[in-house]
């Protein structure tokens, strides 16, 4: 037994919390810290990770060191322990001399309970003297993702933390996080030196919220969003992903000419303008908040009823983490999504453009396959994310589009053959739009002085719309049987995993998304 341990966990959490009884791995977690070991926990967000450290904080004497990288979620967690009678306070940089001064006073004495402290901070001179003389007796390293250098949301400032180990050998150290497949996984075990911790990995399902994924088609996304939020989210609380600034800005203000309360927030925004949105998108109903992915991480707001992306997110992590900040307060959400061809396109280059090692270059390719893979899944999408995290689940889940409304599918082998024949004929190097006008036989200068009106397949696939041939390239692209430029020009190129499709020992199946139109005899006899 722990001769620190002054009260028993349940006690805390029923006298300090207020709560019966501890959630899921809580009360396990709790021990394995209390007895000393070290622990990684994965707990979906809104699981209770927080009571995992805060718990354990106030059962053992000494104070509990919290690295968290969110100065406004500190300021929030610090204030609502405080209000629960809790002695918590944090050391970040929006504190005046004075009051950092105070709080440093209070734990050379002893009477802290929790320090919120900002990665940077902890791991200057002066902290780490101060620390060494106070009595600790836990370090809570939360969003522990950031450590992964591949991951999403990487903080250099993290990287250090795995030093920690080193200056206080003795206290054990619990990291968390809401988002981490297996590599994800293995790497905050060893960057952060946790080489004896005993690992809680929660399921991950949300069973709550409603999965759509759809590709864009006729019309345009941002008349899908409004119809999505019109129709089933009127006047509720939102978040709105798009890839780029210009275009958050964009739907921000298309959004809000429609008659919607919708603010943009991006990186590129005053701080004092991304406070205020912040604050109306916590205290009044039903605002939109516009975003880039720099909006969100820790962000508390129970009551989100959708999260909808106009982009697709590079993994399956971020879309996960994105979409979780949907009904945290258990009532049904959505997650919807739309994304096209030239997302497929952006995303590909991006990767082989980075100048990323050869062995981070292949897990960033790996998890964006991952990632198309569960966008253009015709299966149910909760049992294709949960199975990435590692998790099987025996039943569709019936909360899905796939499971809702089971997609109809056409044989696209024919036409997708045909795709990959202009590409080989044309020279490798010709952009979608180009090879689209190519086989749908278009009158263009361009194409005649070329000669490319004299290939065999200029024209062939007059019979299918500009959208389904966009369809097939996605799947061409998304599925490694085309390679984009590394130039920026769009220009695809075949891979050797067009073989057996060219042979005919493979087909391609899409989702239908308009009726195909039925290939003329004609063609077909080309
Ligand atoms: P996370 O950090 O994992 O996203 P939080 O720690 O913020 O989640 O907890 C989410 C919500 O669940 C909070 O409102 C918290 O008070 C509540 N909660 C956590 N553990 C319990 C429990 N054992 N019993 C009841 N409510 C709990
Ligand atoms: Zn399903």
């Amino acid at each position: 037994m722990n001769p620190n341990v002054i009260s028993s966990p349940l006690h805390i959490l029923n006298t300090v919390f207020g709560y019966p009884a501890f959630r899921g791995p809580q009360a396990e977690v709790i021990d394995t810290v209390m007895s000393g070991r070290d622990a990684l926990v994965l707990m979906p967000t809104g699981g209770g990770k927080s009571l995992c450290y805060q718990v354990p904080a106030l059962a053992l004497s000494g104070t509990a060191i919290v690295v968290s990288p969110l100065i406004a979620l500190m300021q929030d967690q610090v204030a609502a322990l405080r209000q629960a009678g809790v002695a918590a306070a944090f050391l970040n940089s929006t504190q005046t001399g004075e009051e950092a001064q105070l709080v440093r006073k209070q734990l050379r004495a002893g009477t802290l309970d929790l320090l919120y402290v900002a990665p940077e901070r902890l791991l200057n001179a002066d902290t780490l003297s101060l620390l060494r003389d106070a009595s600790i007796n836990l370090i809570a390293i939360d969003e522990a993702h950031c450590v992964s250098q591949w991951g999403h949301d990487f903080r250099p400032e993290y990287i250090r933390l795995g030093e920690l180990g080193q200056y206080f050998p003795d206290i054990p150290r619990i990291a968390l996080t809401a988002t981490a497949d297996g590599t994800t996984q293995q790497e905050i075990l060893y960057r952060l030196g946790l080489n004896n911790a005993r690992v809680f990995i929660s399921s991950f399902d949300r069973p709550n919220i409603r999965y759509h994924i759809a590709q864009n088609h006729a019309g345009s996304a941002r008349d899908a969003l409004l119809r999505f939020i019109r129709d089933n989210h009127a006047n509720e609380a939102g978040i709105v992903y798009c890839l780029s600034r210009k275009r958050v800005e964009e739907i921000a203000a298309w959004l809000s000419d429609q008659g919607l309360t919708a603010l943009a927030y991006h990186a590129g925004l005053p701080a004092t303008q991304r406070e205020q949105t912040l604050r109306r998108f916590l205290d009044e109903d039903g605002v939109i908040v516009v975003a880039t992915i720099a909006f969100g991480m820790g962000i508390d707001k129970p009551d989100v009823r959708f999260v909808a992306h106009l982009n697709l997110p590079k993994s399956i992590e971020a879309y996960y983490q994105e979409t979780g900040r949907a009904g945290r307060d258990g009532l049904p959400a959505e997650a919807w999504m739309r994304y096209g061809l030239q997302d497929v396109i952006t995303l590909r280059q991006m990767m082989s453009e980075s100048n990323a090692d050869e062995a981070i270059k292949r897990i960033e390719q790996h998890k964006l396959d991952a990632m198309l893979g569960l966008s253009e899944s015709t299966a149910c999408r909760r049992q294709t994310l949960l199975g990435y995290f590692g998790e099987q689940s025996t039943e569709p889940c019936g909360n899905c589009d796939n499971c809702l409304t089971p997609p109809q599918m056409w044989d696209a082998t024919l036409p997708a053959r045909q795709a990959l024949s202009t590409v080989h004929r044309t020279g490798q190097r010709f952009g979608v739009n180009y090879l689209i006008d190519v086989l749908r036989g278009k009158t263009d200068e361009r194409i005649t002085q070329l000669g490319h009106d004299k290939l065999s397949v200029f024209g062939v696939g007059h019979a299918h719309t500009i959208d389904i041939w966009r369809g097939i390239f996605r799947q061409l692209i998304a599925q490694g049987y085309l390679s984009v430029d590394t130039e920026g020009f769009g220009g695809l190129a075949l891979c050797e995993r067009c073989r057996p499709l060219l042979r005919g020992e493979e087909s391609l199946w899409l989702r239908q998304i308009t009726k195909p139109v039925k290939i003329s005899r004609k063609t077909r006899d080309r």
